[in-house]
């Protein structure tokens, strides 16, 4: 589910810094409430991978791309 974007100082799971904006990212769930602060802090700090797949609607999930490649050979 998408919640507003927050960053934290205790970067969890990450390699890298990076705000997040959905609670089913596993990065997100290991950092723990009291770290979140709400916002993205700086422009130079990455929205999470994780986060904007999960943001992604159902409808561009790769499947048909797979489907096609498949009907090259
Ligand atoms: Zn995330």
């Amino acid at each position: 589910m998408k919640i507003p974007a927050f960053h934290s100082q205790w970067r969890g799971l990450a390699l890298e810094d990076a705000w997040h904006d959905n609670d089913e990212c596993f990065i997100v769930k290991s950092i723990p409430r009291a770290h979140r602060i709400p916002g993205k802090e700086t422009v130079t700090r990455k929205h999470c991978r994780y986060c904007v797949l999960l943001n992604e609607p159902a409808t561009s999930k790769p499947l048909p791309r797979l489907l096609s490649a498949e009907s090259d050979y």
